[in-house]
């Protein structure tokens, strides 16, 4: 029997979005942590397409007890773009390294984002003439030095298949492939074996299956066919909350955990996915 207490000890949701942000959300930052580390969890890792998170999570960590909080830059607009910079000189203010996890490619203000939103804002893209351009080769070199996580963001198919392979050349060893569920990428099952086979592991998040994820919600059965035919070994399960149609985090990983039972995931694999896999990519003491 898994009792709904021990679904949640040892859990890190990767994907967390909280206030403050230029959208509303329901839940500040460290109440989003003072919830999940009430509910068992082990931690968080904060995302804000807007600015860099591991400030509030050095502060965040410090308030509550017994739980972990990440953060990580995404390389949008506000942050300059592909700016190696930027990660310089957040890994060498001391106390915030530990707290620094993840480096994500573009989202909000990827290329391709604006392309699949239909808007008329000039996006980043990852390459020059096909290929990486100079910048994200600078900003790739950081994230091996520092050993960072590599994460995919927004960026499109082809780029991430590029971005993947280049970076595991370069020697980086933690990338995360980004919501491969999500209707931004077009992405198969072929295409998520690919990026595996390379090294990867791919990000499953809850919020595509929610009722009001547009344009529709994708459904549950088809997220854990993907796990099942990929291998739990290579995927994460985080939930990409919070919007303010959604639940807190620890509730998302209660809800997703369930969900993916119900659709045939034994308990290991659902343990590797929110629990072991997550700790590996954090560079954290296994589950
Ligand atoms: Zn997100």
């Amino acid at each position: 029997m898994y009792k709904s207490k021990d679904i949640l000890v040892g859990a890190i949701d990767l994907h967390v979005h909280a206030s403050p942000d230029t959208i509303q959300r329901p839940l500040r930052e460290y109440e989003v942590a003072e919830v999940a580390s009430k509910a068992g969890m082990r931690g968080v890792l904060l995302k804000n397409a807007n600015t860099n998170t591991s400030y509030n999570a050095f502060f965040i960590e410090k308030m509550v007890s017994n739980f972990e909080v990440f953060g990580g830059i995404c390389l949008n607009h506000p942050l300059g773009g592909l700016n190696a910079s930027a990660i310089d000189s957040a890994v060498r203010i001391n106390e915030l390294k530990p707290y620094l996890k993840v480096v994500w490619m573009p989202t909000i203000d990827a290329e391709n984002d604006g392309i699949y939103r239909q808007t008329p804002k000039k996006g980043i893209s990852i390459l020059d003439d096909g290929e990486l351009s100079i910048r994200t080769r600078e900003v790739l070199q950081k994230i091996r030095d520092f050993d960072l996580v590599l994460g995919s963001g927004h960026i499109s198919l082809n780029e991430t298949k590029i971005l993947v392979e280049e970076a595991t050349k370069m020697g980086i060893r933690k990338i995360l492939v980004n919501h491969v569920d999500s209707p931004l990428f077009e992405m198969n099952i072929e295409d998520q074996k690919e990026l595996r086979d390379m090294g990867a592991y791919l990000e499953h998040t809850l919020a595509v299956c929610m009722p009001s994820y547009i344009p529709k919600p994708v459904s549950p059965n088809e997220v854990a066919m993907a796990i099942k035919k990929v291998g739990a070994s290579s995927c994460i399960m985080s939930t990409d909350f919070i919007d303010m149609y959604q639940p807190n985090p620890a509730e998302g990983i209660r809800m997703f955990v369930h969900l993916m039972m119900k659709n045939g995931i034994s308990r290991e694999d659902v343990d590797k996915m929110v629990k072991s896999n997550p700790a590996t990519l954090l560079g954290l003491e296994p589950f």
